[in-house]
C-alpha cells in the first residue's frame, strides 16, 4: 500500500485534495478508457510533508521506484535507457488550478547516452537534439534555478549564427552545438556538470516541483484567489508522447464549447511539430483547431469524439491538452475550464436544454459573483471610435485607461490613482502584479489558450490577446500599430467582447445584462445587439427566476430614500432591511440640529425637534410609498450628533480670527467642544443617544407613524418596521420601546387608527448577540449588523486598520480575506449563529435579517442561510447576486 504515490488507475476526478485537479483528471480519464500516457501522481500528502519536514519522505523514494518499475515493464523501455528509453514528464498539479503558475519540466531522462537511443527509436536525429536541449533548458531554468535569458540568448545566438528564421529551421548538427552550449551554462553557473542520471534528474525536479509551491508568485496567486497556503501540490510524472516528431505530430489545446460565449462547437489551438509549453507560451502563432480536420482528419475524429466523452462524463465545459505522435491521439490533460461569465450562465442553461443538468444543478454553476461581471458596463456602440486594430477577444469587459508596459509602471499609476491597460508581448507569470491592478490586458502574441488570456478570465479582467499588429517596445516605452506611435500613458480603451483595441477614451453605456436587470426581459431582449447577447440574456433571466423560485431567504434592500428603494425594487427586492434616517439631518437640515445641541431648555429643544418633523415625514411617506406593500425596517438615529455639527477646528479658527466673534459660533463651539470624543464610534451613539437627548427618537417614530397614517387614507399599504440601532442591554431596548409606543398611540388616538408597528433592533454588539435571549422579550424582530459586530468583535476600527495593517496581515496569513468584505464565520459567525439561537429560543418564530454589508457577499450569504435568517439586505446593486446566491445556497 502506498502512501505518498497513486497510480493513474487508482484514482478518480473526486481526489482532488489528494491528486491535486490534474492527477485526478488524468486517473479519471484514464479510467474512462481514453488515451492517457502511463504514469502516476505523487499526492499532495507528500508536498505537505517536505514542507513540514524540509525533505522528502524516504519512502517516497522507494515508492516512486515501484511506480517508475511498473511503467517501464507496461510500456517495454527503461528510464534513460541507451535503446528506446523512457522520458517522463513532471508536472505540478494542486487541488486548485494557477495557471503557469508552479512548474513542470518535460523530457526527464534524456541525457548523453539516451539522446542516441532517442534518435534510433524515433529515427529522427534532429528531434532527439530539440528534446535534449528542451530538457537542459527547461531543467536549468526550474530546477537549477539559472537565468532562463542566458538559454534564450545561446539559442538566438545560434539561429543568428546559420540564418534560421525560427527554432524549426535548426538543424540536427546546430542543437547537437547547442546542447554543448547549455552544458556549458550549466557548469558555469552551478559549477557542476548537468546530471546525467535519469533518476537523480527525476527526483531533482519531483523537488523542483514540490519547491514551486511556494514561490513569491504562487503566493500570490493563492491570495488573490482565496487559496489556502497548506494544501500542497501534487506532482505528476506522466511518460512522455512527443508532438515534435515533425509534420505528422504536434500539440493542442481545445474546448468542449467556446470559453467566451458558451456556444457547442470546436474551439481551440493547434500547432504542429511543437512540445507542450509551445502553444500555452504564445511564441509560435498557433493554428485554429479546425484545421487539424484538414492536416490529420482521423486524430481529429479521435479528438471529437474524446471531447463529447469528456462533456458528456462531466457534464460541463472541458478544456483539454492533447498531443499527436506520429498520427496517435495522446490526452495530456482535462479540467472543467475556466470560462467567462457569459459562458458560464449561457452553458449552464444549454446543458439543462440537453437534459444534461437540472435548473437547481444550473443555478450551482452560476455564481453572484459572475453576475456581477455581467453587469458591468460596455462600450457606447453608437460612439465615434478610432479603431487601432482587432484582436482575439479572449475576456470580456470594457477597459480604458493609460497605457503600461510593466509591472512597476502599473503600480506606480495605479497608485496615484489612475486606471490603466497593461500592454505585453505576451505576458507570463511575472506579469500577475501589473494583471491584477490593471482594468485591461492587451497583447500581440498568443491565443484564447495563452496565459494572459486564462488568467485574465479567471480575475474577470478585461483582455485581448494576440494583437499581431502590435509592435511592442518596452526599451522605448512605446507602442507602433499601423503607422502610429502610442506612448506609455496614452490613453487606450479595449473590448474584450469584440477584441477591438481603440485610441483614446469611448464612452461606456449599460450592458443589457444589467438592463435585464433593471427593467426586466423585454427591456434586456431590446438592448442586446446581436444573438448572442439576447441568447445570454434569456439564460441569466431563467437563472434568476429559478432562483427566486428555490431560494428561501427573502432579500431586501439597503435604501436611504424613495430613488433607490424603487430601483432595489425594479431588481427584486423584497423590501428594505435598512433605511438609514441620518440622511434626513444632513444638507440644509443641520441647522437644525445645531439649533438641536444648543436648546438650552425643554421648549427651545422642543421647538427644533418639531421643526425636523414635516420633513422626515415627507421623507417616509415617499420612501413608504415606493416600497408600498412592502416591510420598510427604518433604523433610528445611529451615528453620533457632531457628525451633523461643523468642524471643531474650522470652528475654532472662525471664532479665533473674528474681530468680532458671532455669539451662535461661540456657543457652538462649546457644544461641538463638549461633545468631543476620543472613540466616538464606541460613544454616545445609537439607542444611547436616543435615551439621553429627550425627544429625539420619539419624533422620528411619530415621522413614521404619521407616514403611515397619511399612506393609509390614501388608500395604501405602507409597512414600516422600527429598528434601534447598538442596542447592547435588554433595558435601553425596554425604554426605547417604551416611548415609541406611547407615540404610536398618542398618533393612532389622533388619527382615529390602531398603529402597530414591529419594533425591533440591531444586533451589531457581542453583548447584544450573548444576550439575546433576553433582548428578544423587547424585540419583534432582528437585524444583525455585521459591521458593527465585525469592528467590535474583532476590536478593528474599519476606518482605519484596511490602511494601518491589513496588508501585512494577508501577507503573513492571519487574515485571506478583510473580515469586512467576507463574514468571519468563525468568530463573528459564531455570534450571528449565537443571537439567532437566543433570539428563537425566546420567541420561535423571531423575525431574522442581516443588513451589514455582509448581505450582499456570496460566501456569507450562504453562511446566513445556514444559521437560518429569513432575509438578507444589501445594495440595490447587489440585490440580483443576493437573489441568486441565496438560491444558491438552498439547493
Ligand atoms: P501547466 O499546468 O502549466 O499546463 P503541464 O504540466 O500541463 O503544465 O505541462 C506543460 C505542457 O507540457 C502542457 O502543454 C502539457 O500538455 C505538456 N506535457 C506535459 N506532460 C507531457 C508528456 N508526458 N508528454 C507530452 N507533453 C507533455
Ligand atoms: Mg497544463
Ligand atoms: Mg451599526
Amino acid at each position: 500500500m502506498s502512501t505518498y504515490v497513486s497510480r493513474f488507475c487508482d484514482g478518480d476526478k473526486d481526489q482532488k485534495d489528494l491528486l491535486g485537479g490534474k492527477g485526478a483528471n488524468l486517473a479519471e480519464m484514464t479510467n474512462l478508457d481514453l488515451p492517457v500516457p502511463p504514469g502516476f501522481t505523487i499526492t499532495t500528502q507528500a508536498c505537505r510533508a517536505y514542507m513540514r519536514d524540509g525533505h522528502v519522505p524516504p519512502e517516497l523514494r522507494v515508492e516512486v521506484t515501484l511506480a517508475v518499475r511498473e511503467i517501464e515493464d507496461a510500456l517495454g523501455r527503461r528510464l534513460g535507457d541507451f535503446h528506446e528509453p523512457l522520458l517522463v514528464s513532471v508536472r505540478s498539479g494542486a487541488k486548485f488550478s494557477m495557471p503557469g503558475m508552479m512548474e513542470t519540466v518535460l523530457n526527464i531522462g534524456l541525457n548523453d547516452a539516451s539522446v542516441k537511443g532517442l534518435t534510433e527509436f524515433s529515427g529522427d536525429e534532429r528531434f532527439a537534439w530539440d528534446s535534449y536541449r528542451r530538457l537542459i533548458q527547461m531543467f536549468g531554468k526550474t530546477v537549477l534555478g539559472i537565468d532562463g535569458d542566458l538559454f534564450a540568448e545561446a539559442l538566438d545566438e545560434r539561429k543568428t549564427a546559420v540564418g534560421a528564421r525560427s527554432d524549426v529551421d535548426l538543424t540536427a548538427q546546430d542543437l547537437r552545438i547547442l546542447v554543448h552550449t547549455f552544458k556549458e551554462i550549466v557548469v558555469e553557473q552551478t559549477g557542476r556538470e548537468f546530471p546525467q542520471h535519469p533518476r537523480e534528474q527525476l527526483d531533482m525536479a519531483i523537488e523542483a516541483v514540490l519547491d514551486s509551491w511556494n514561490t513569491d508568485r504562487a503566493r500570490l496567486y493563492r491570495r488573490r484567489e482565496r487559496i489556502p497556503h497548506d494544501l500542497g501540490t501534487a506532482v505528476n510524472v506522466v511518460s512522455m508522447v512527443f508532438g515534435n516528431l515533425g509534420e505528422t505530430s504536434g500539440t493542442g489545446v481545445c474546448f468542449t464549447r467556446d470559453p467566451a460565449t458558451g456556444e457547442s462547437g470546436v474551439y481551440g489551438d493547434y500547432l504542429p511539430n511543437a512540445q507542450g509549453e509551445d502553444v500555452v507560451a504564445g511564441i509560435r502563432n498557433t493554428l485554429p483547431l479546425s484545421e487539424l480536420e484538414l492536416l490529420d482528419p482521423v486524430s481529429y475524429d479521435a479528438l471529437r469524439q474524446a471531447m463529447r466523452r469528456l462533456e458528456t462524463h462531466y457534464r460541463d465545459l472541458c478544456d483539454i491538452e492533447f498531443t499527436i505522435e506520429n498520427g496517435k491521439l495522446w490526452l495530456l490533460q482535462t479540467r472543467v475550464g475556466k470560462r467567462t461569465a457569459a459562458a458560464a450562465f449561457r452553458i449552464a442553461t444549454a446543458l439543462v436544454d440537453e437534459s444534461l443538468l437540472t435548473m437547481d444543478e444550473a443555478i450551482t454553476r452560476c455564481s453572484g459573483d459572475r453576475l456581477s461581471q455581467l453587469l458591468f458596463p460596455r462600450f457606447d456602440p453608437a460612439a465615434a471610435k478610432q479603431l487601432l486594430t482587432r484582436a482575439m477577444p479572449a475576456s470580456p469587459g470594457a477597459a480604458v485607461g493609460e497605457i503600461v508596459l510593466d509591472n512597476a509602471q502599473a503600480l506606480e499609476r495605479t497608485a496615484a490613482g489612475a486606471r490603466v491597460v497593461l500592454v505585453r508581448r505576451e505576458t507570463n507569470p511575472d506579469d500577475l502584479q501589473g494583471m491584477i491592478v490593471a482594468d485591461g490586458v492587451l497583447t500581440a502574441r498568443g491565443g484564447k489558450t495563452s496565459h494572459a488570456a486564462v488568467v485574465a478570465r479567471g480575475m474577470g479582467t478585461c483582455a485581448v490577446v494576440g494583437a499581431e499588429e502590435l509592435d511592442v517596445d518596452v526599451a522605448r516605452g512605446e507602442v507602433r500599430v499601423r503607422g502610429q506611435v502610442l506612448r506609455a500613458g496614452d490613453t487606450i480603451a479595449i473590448d474584450g467582447a469584440t477584441g477591438e483595441v481603440f485610441r483614446g477614451e469611448v464612452p461606456v453605456v449599460d450592458s443589457p445584462v444589467m438592463v435585464y436587470v433593471a427593467d426586466g426581459l423585454d427591456a434586456g431582449l431590446a438592448a442586446a445587439t446581436d444573438d448572442e447577447a439576447r441568447a445570454l440574456v434569456t439564460s441569466v433571466d431563467r437563472v434568476l427566476r429559478h432562483a427566486d423560485a428555490v431560494r428561501r431567504m427573502q432579500v431586501r434592500t439597503n435604501a436611504d430614500t424613495a430613488e433607490d428603494a424603487r430601483r432595489a425594487r425594479d431588481r427584486g427586492a423584497q423590501g428594505v432591511g435598512l433605511c438609514r434616517t441620518e440622511h434626513q439631518f444632513l444638507g440644509e437640515r443641520r441647522t437644525y440640529v445645531e439649533r438641536l445641541v444648543l436648546a438650552d431648555d425643554d421648549a427651545s429643544r422642543q421647538a427644533a425637534l418639531d421643526a425636523l418633523l414635516p420633513l422626515q415625514r415627507e421623507d417616509f411617506v415617499a420612501l413608504l410609498d415606493a416600497m408600498d406593500g412592502l416591510p420598510t425596517t427604518i433604523r433610528l438615529i445611529d451615528p453620533p450628533l457632531h457628525e451633523f455639527l461643523p468642524d471643531r477646528t474650522e470652528l475654532a479658527v472662525r471664532v479665533a480670527t473674528a474681530k468680532e466673534p458671532d455669539p451662535q459660533d461661540v456657543a457652538l463651539l462649546a457644544a461641538v467642544e463638549r461633545m468631543h470624543e476620543q472613540n466616538p464610534m464606541l460613544g454616545l451613539r445609537g439607542v444611547r443617544l436616543g435615551l439621553v437627548l429627550p425627544g429625539l427618537f420619539a419624533v422620528q417614530v411619530r415621522a413614521v407613524a404619521e407616514a403611515t397614517v397619511q399612506l393609509r387614507a390614501a388608500g395604501r399599504d405602507p409597512r414600516p418596521e422600527i429598528m434601534v440601532p447598538l442596542v447592547g442591554s435588554v433595558r435601553e431596548l425596554q425604554l426605547v420601546r417604551e416611548e415609541a409606543e406611547r407615540v404610536l398611540a398618542e398618533v393612532g388616538a389622533e388619527s382615529g387608527t390602531t398603529l402597530e408597528l414591529p419594533i425591533g433592533c440591531m444586533i451589531e454588539l457581542p453583548r447584544a448577540a450573548l444576550t439575546a435571549h433576553r433582548i428578544a422579550e423587547e424585540a419583534d424582530f432582528f437585524s444583525f449588523g455585521t459591521n458593527d459586530l465585525t469592528q467590535t468583535t474583532w476590536g478593528f476600527s474599519r476606518d482605519d486598520v484596511e490602511r494601518a495593517f491589513f496588508a501585512d496581515y494577508l501577507q503573513n496569513g492571519v487574515l485571506t480575506i478583510s473580515p469586512f468584505d467576507t463574514l468571519d464565520a468563525d468568530g463573528v459567525g459564531a455570534l450571528v449563529r449565537a443571537g439567532a439561537a437566543g433570539g428563537r429560543a425566546t420567541k420561535p418564530g423571531l423575525h431574522l435579517g442581516v443588513c451589514g454589508e455582509h448581505g450582499g457577499d456570496p460566501e456569507s450569504i450562504h453562511f446566513f442561510d445556514q444559521v437560518g435568517l429569513d432575509y438578507v439586505s444589501c445594495s440595490p446593486f447587489r440585490v440580483p447576486i443576493a437573489r441568486l446566491e441565496a438560491g444558491r445556497a438552498a439547493v
